[in-house]
């Protein structure tokens, strides 16, 4: 009997143990870093496999972003829905509604409320399984070195220590490759508006709401990036409060208003 001619499966995956193209997992958030992360993917001449995660985060403004650019882009994007461990991990202003959203610069005492538990790690873990599940050799991965006070997951020994691991984990290789691990805020969005990229495309805000809300520890670190290149956010924000207000004195006493580095 003859073997089956090869065009008989072009329905089928192409074998993805040995792309053509070499391909990368980009976690994709649908905020500023991930964002721009994906953009480098593509402009490598990567093939781009997006990857988002629902963890029961208490909005979806971000992950809504994410999928309209990646359509836009037509970029294939998976949603993995992990919200089944929400339980594992929802001790975190940020996956627990019920909790205040801290406002404020990021400093220890505030936003360590949005520590989600192991959050990183674990989305890090998922992201190589795609990788290695299709024969990509990479997970791109938005860390920035503005992080590094608050989450321990977004320093260069974390995300050293996981490549190391994703080096032996599987039989094939995986390169955890986070081009700004080292950067701030504003050098990525420096980076990306150098290569046109449009912000108006990210969400960064903590709350869900139709504008961002500009005092939430995110807000306020983008807001800080826009003001350092000297260009105006493309987002809509909430009106803020008269600034002479919330510089009271009994405000400046409260944690929130600590730089991030005491
Ligand atoms: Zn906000």
């Amino acid at each position: 009997m003859p073997l089956p001619r090869p065009d008989k499966f072009s329905d089928k995956s192409p074998d993805m143990t040995h792309p053509s193209t070499p391909a990368t997992v980009v976690i994709y958030s649908g905020g500023m870093d991930s964002f721009t992360v994906l953009h480098r993917a593509l402009r490598e001449g990567l093939e781009v496999h997006a990857l988002s995660f629902d963890y029961g985060q208490r909005h979806s403004r971000e992950l809504e972003v994410a999928t309209r650019v990646c359509r836009r882009l037509g970029v294939p994007h998976q949603m993995v829905d992990i919200r089944a461990i929400h339980g594992l991990i929802d001790n975190s202003a940020l996956t627990d509604a019920s909790r205040e959203m801290p406002v404020g610069d990021y400093g220890r005492e505030n936003l360590a409320d949005t520590v989600v538990p192991n959050r990183n790690m674990i989305l890090l873990a998922l992201a190589i399984a795609k990788a290695v599940n299709i024969g990509a050799g990479r997970v791109d991965y938005g860390a920035h070195g503005g992080d590094h006070v608050l989450y321990p997951d977004c320093r260069p020994e974390f995300v050293e220590a996981m490549n190391a691991v994703s080096g032996i984990a599987n039989f094939a290789p995986v390169e955890i490759h986070a081009p700004y691990l080292r950067a701030s805020k504003a050098e990525i969005l420096a980076d990306g508006l150098a290569i046109g990229l449009d912000y108006a495309d990210t969400w960064t805000c903590y709350r869900g709401e139709a504008l961002a809300c500009g005092r939430c520890g995110s807000c306020r670190e983008r807001l800080a990036a826009f003001a350092a290149n000297d260009v105006t956010d493309p987002l809509g924000y909430l009106p803020q409060p008269d600034p002479a207000v919330s510089q009271r004195p009994d405000d400046d006493a409260t944690p929130s208003r600590r730089s991030p580095d005491v």
